[in-house]
């Protein structure tokens, strides 16, 4: 695994306050076991998103804690996975790792991974979240303050402001997602498995050559879901089915809160999230109320089984007219 720091400046911006929750994995959660607790909140020193290739020609760059981007090189073409809260030059970081034309396609509609679309002329999206796109400066401004004053992780790593939030004039032309969808690289190919539950339009890539599952916010140790448990069990089920395509799962926010460790998210955590899915529809679900880590006044009822911690909607258990069989 090759650590590059990018070396261009960082520009900087960022996102949205709401309702969505942001995903922490249990894996990181237990990185932050001993990180010292620091009330002060003072800009760290770390100046630039980490870039890291973590398979030939595949990059990892995390947005100073907030997400996880990727970039996938093929022959002919490359993939971008995300955009980020737009607190960095993504672009830039892109097209100093390749020289090739590349697509640019979102697992989801939240602003830690639509935020930096302005950067860009055209974006692939699911069709769902597509009404999701338009985040407010000031949102972002938000999220970045949410972020920096959180209390897990290491505090004083990233140094970003609200003066480095960026102000897009523009938003991209949006071409549509689609489960089943090809991104041909040459030599290599990403394909688009939807996997709605997290938000209505999540969508995760695979990419064959390097076997790896970019999963977005899909399945991570801290997932809720706002559609029916039922439904977003099911393509979660999907997506341990496929587990023979890929051996490595990277999601959505790898390097989370000042943790600067990376790594695949480790294959318990998706079979601890269905099970806990499914012991909510059995009715046998062992259930906890807990604090929204980024909004502590918040509190929610979640699902608990092994790893994973998982948010619901009591009303929301099935869908309309269907027969209880559970997945
Ligand atoms: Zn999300």
């Amino acid at each position: 695994m090759k650590i590059l720091f990018h070396l261009c400046p960082f520009v900087s911006s960022a996102m949205i306050g709401l309702l969505f929750t942001c995903p922490l994995t249990q894996a990181q959660q237990q990185s932050n076991v001993g990180a010292p607790e620091q009330e002060a909140v003072t800009p760290g020193p770390v100046t630039r998103p980490m870039v890291v290739e973590i398979a030939p020609n595949t990059y990892f760059i995390n947005e100073f804690g907030m997400n996880a981007m990727y970039l996938v090189i093929g022959e002919k073409r490359a993939l971008a996975i995300d955009a980020g809260t737009g607190f960095c030059d993504f672009k830039g970081i892109i097209e100093s790792l390749t020289k090739l034309p590349y697509d640019v396609a979102i697992t989801h509609g939240h602003p830690d991974h639509v935020g930096g679309i302005g950067q860009f002329d055209e974006i692939y999206m699911h069709a769902a979240d597509t009404a999701m796109t338009h985040i407010p400066y000031e949102q972002r401004v938000q999220y970045g303050e949410i972020m920096r004053n959180m209390n897990i992780g290491y505090k004083n790593v990233w140094d970003y402001t609200k003066e480095n939030v960026t102000k897009y004039t523009k938003q991209p032309k949006i071409k549509l997602l689609s489960d089943g969808q090809v991104f041909d690289l040459g030599g290599r190919q990403v394909t688009v498995y939807y996997c709605p539950g997290h938000s209505p339009g999540e969508c995760t890539f695979l990419d064959d050559k390097s076997r790896i599952l970019f999963s977005g916010d899909a399945a991570n140790g801290n997932v809720g879901t706002r559609m029916a448990v039922s439904t977003t069990l099911r393509y979660l089920i999907r997506l341990q089915q496929l587990r023979t395509e890929y051996d490595q799962m990277y999601n959505g926010h790898i390097a989370y809160a000042g943790t600067m460790d990376v790594f695949s998210q480790k294959p318990q955590v998706l079979d601890d999230v269905i099970e806990a899915f499914r012991s909510l529809l059995r009715g046998d679900a062992k259930t906890e109320v807990v604090k929204n880590h980024l909004f502590p006044e918040r509190t929610q009822t979640v699902a608990v089984y092994g790893v994973a911690r998982v948010g619901f909607d009591p009303d929301k258990m099935w869908e309309e007219g269907e027969e209880h069989i559970v997945p």
